[in-house]
């Protein structure tokens, strides 16, 4: 069987590793066929295809979007897009914007309750000055030894309601899902099992998705308990949605799940590669 991972990402993004980094990394590991997935950029696709060439593994294009959706964020991946694409590359230029000020803000709020510098330190982790993200500031906080890791930050700063949390507009659900298609690619829900919906929320989210042209959705994926795995097949199932999997890998000493770990999809569910090979 092949061992497939959709969803990780470099320094292109929030991870650690360079884009040829995580490709020997996912190699190494026994994965088979490889996306990199990082937020809101497509620039690392083609160091990562040339990096799989070069290993001798198979590479699929991707993208993960930021996206808000009834004023809640959710990540929407895209799969075998085509990097070239134009309305593509705009669209995620402008789901970027405003990262730098977002930084801004979160550091002013930070410096509130008592972490001062943010901005500086949170930019000492950031390969791409488009790209900063919430996680920049997280390794600033770890690094300052205020929390002894990541999720610790999130749990206490910079999660919705903590006080280096800022609102922040993304992109709008149907822009997403048609800037993926229209690259040729397929739209996945990912980690569906993070977002705080009530299930009115998520039915209405899974129903306005598949209008939209979405087709897949995460099922096991490092953001999921095990116990999500069955629970989000049966989801698929429901929705007539496809399955992937992916470890969301950022980097070795921080992600729950490393390459090559996940168990292999619920053997109930229709993958989303299934006409790839
Ligand atoms: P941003 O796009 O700047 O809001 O940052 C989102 C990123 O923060 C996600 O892609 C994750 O890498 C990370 N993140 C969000 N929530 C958590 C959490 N609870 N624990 C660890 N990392 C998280
Ligand atoms: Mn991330
Ligand atoms: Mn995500
Ligand atoms: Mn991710």
């Amino acid at each position: 069987m092949l061992n497939i991972d959709l969803h990780c990402h470099s320094t292109i993004s929030d991870g650690t590793l360079t884009p040829e980094e995580v490709a020997q990394r996912a190699h190494a590991a026994g994965v088979d066929v490889w996306a990199l997935t990082d937020h809101d950029e497509i620039d690392g696709v083609a160091r990562a295809r040339s990096a799989a060439r070069a290993l001798g593994m198979r590479h699929v294009g991707g993208v993960e979007i930021s996206v808000t959706w009834a004023g809640k964020t959710v990540h929407i991946v895209g799969l075998q897009i085509d990097d070239t694409n134009a309305i593509l590359k705009q669209g995620l230029i402008e789901t970027r914007t405003g990262r730098q000020a977002r930084g801004r803000a979160i550091a002013a709020e930070l410096a509130t309750v008592g972490i001062a510098d943010a901005y500086e330190g949170a930019l000492k982790f950031v390969a791409n000055p488009d790209m900063m993200s919430r996680t920049h500031f997280a390794r600033y906080i770890v690094e300052l030894g205020i929390c002894r890791d990541i999720p610790d930050v999130f749990n206490h700063y910079l999660s919705e309601g903590k006080a280096g949390y800022i609102l922040h507009s993304w992109a709008r659900l149907s822009d997403a899902v048609g800037w993926i298609r229209g690259a040729g690619g397929i739209a996945v829900i990912a980690h569906p099992g993070r977002y705080q919906f009530n299930d009115v929320a998520f039915g209405a989210f899974f129903d306005e998705f598949k209008q939209l042209g979405g087709t897949a959705i995460e099922v096991v994926t490092g953001s999921h308990t095990p116990d999500q795995y069955p629970y989000y097949a049966q989801v698929a199932n429901r929705y007539g949605f496809l399955a992937s999997r992916g470890s969301d890998f950022h980097g070795p000493l921080e992600s729950r799940i490393d390459f090559g770990v996940l168990p292999p999809l619920p053997a109930n569910v229709k993958p989303v590669w299934h006409d790839w090979f």
